[in-house]
Parts: C-alpha cells; sequence; structure tokens
C-alpha cells in the first residue's frame, strides 16, 4: 500500500499560477493577442505602432482605444492589437501611457520615467515633505517640489548663476533635476511650507532619508 508523498512544493500550491492564461477559453481576440508574434514599440504620447503577424504594422492609441487595423476601424471591435498593447503595458514590457523608459537621473536604473518632467523612477520620486540632508553643509531641508527643469536650465537670481554653475553644486551632474527644497527649522517655527522662502538644488545633493515631514 502506497501513502500519498507531502512535498514541501505541494504546501505551496495556492502560490503557483500559470503566467498565461487559460486560451481555450478566451474570446478569439483576446487568444490572438496573446499567443500571436506581434511587436510592439512605444511611439510616445499613448501611442503604440504594432507590427502584427501578417507582417502589416498599425497605430494603437491606447489613451483612446484607437486602432487603425480593419477590424478596429471598419467592425468597431476592440481588435488583437489593442489588447496585445494592454497586455505588454501590464507585464511591463512596455511604458504605459504618459512614461518612457529611459535610465533614470536618480539610481541610474532602466526604468519607465515621466515623458515630460523629471527622468526618475518610482523609488527615487520626491514628494513635498519628504527630508533630506543637504550633502555640502549637512543641514536638513524639506522637499516642497520636484520640478521639470534641469540644473543647468535653471537660473538662480539673487546668485546670478544656474543651479549647475552655482559653486556648491558644481561636483554634481548639471543634467540632474532641480528640486525646490526649503529649511523647516529656521526663523518661525510655525510657518507652513508655502510660506518659507525656497531653494533650488540638483537632485544628486539631497541626501534623501526615509521620513517625512508632518504639516
Ligand atoms: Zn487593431
Ligand atoms: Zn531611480
Amino acid at each position: 500500500m502506497t501513502h500519498p508523498v507531502h512535498t514541501s512544493a505541494s504546501s505551496d500550491s495556492d502560490a503557483r499560477r500559470p503566467l498565461a492564461p487559460d486560451t481555450s477559453r478566451l474570446d478569439d481576440r483576446s487568444a490572438r493577442a496573446w499567443t500571436e508574434s506581434m511587436a510592439v514599440r512605444s511611439l510616445g504620447a499613448g501611442r503604440y505602432a504594432v507590427e502584427s503577424q501578417s507582417g502589416a504594422t498599425y497605430m494603437v492609441n491606447l489613451s483612446r482605444s484607437d486602432c487603425t487595423c480593419p477590424d478596429h476601424e471598419i467592425r468597431g471591435e476592440r481588435c488583437k492589437h489593442l489588447r496585445r498593447v494592454a497586455i505588454e503595458v501590464t507585464e511591463g514590457r512596455v511604458p504605459p501611457p504618459g512614461k518612457k523608459r529611459a535610465d533614470c537621473a536618480g539610481c541610474g536604473r532602466e526604468s519607465f520615467v515621466p515623458e515630460n518632467g523629471p527622468e526618475l523612477c518610482g523609488d527615487c520620486w520626491l514628494e513635498r515633505g519628504d527630508l533630506a540632508t543637504d550633502k555640502e553643509t549637512g543641514d536638513t531641508v524639506v522637499v516642497y517640489r520636484l520640478t521639470e527643469e534641469l540644473a543647468h536650465e535653471r537660473y538662480i537670481e539673487a546668485a546670478d548663476s544656474t543651479v549647475a554653475d552655482y559653486p556648491k553644486n558644481e561636483g554634481y551632474p548639471s543634467d540632474d533635476p532641480v528640486v525646490e527644497v526649503v529649511y523647516p527649522f529656521s526663523d518661525d517655527a510655525d510657518a507652513n511650507l508655502d510660506e518659507r522662502p525656497r531653494y533650488a538644488f540638483p537632485y544628486s545633493r539631497l541626501a534623501v532619508r526615509d521620513q517625512m515631514l508632518i504639516e
């Protein structure tokens, strides 16, 4: 008489799942979206070029749920190209609308970063209220906002120089995103962030801490 053998893997069976859906249960268009050979390329502004298995290339606008193929344009169906782009976005293979692939200006890893805005990944993104240490002075500063400008683009009137050319910033990349910060513990302790003078820093001059200022 044999007994069932319990391996350690069987106790993890709840965590096991197939990567692709069971295509026999999908409607035809969804199954084709998963199984056909297609190449998806992001063109920006929510648009994607899809080279289909037949060799034809169609333009998908994901934000508008639009595709240039006959199935969509003539029959008005949510075609396999639209579905394929949605799958590839969900799987992280192509950037979602509003994002592009680039090396993060903070950590250097290839990531999806905003199309228009600081080229920072989700891990390096800064929020208003994040506490940071100024690497040059050791001062504690509070992030007011991340800007869309780069250090060599932002002019500091009081210093008659750009953020990049400002003496203490010369060791940091001139294409760093500019971060506006305030000094939270100086002068009037009751003043809120909006009332305090703001200073423009290159991103890498700040050592961001795992703490936030509670306003
Ligand atoms: Zn289509
Ligand atoms: Zn990063």
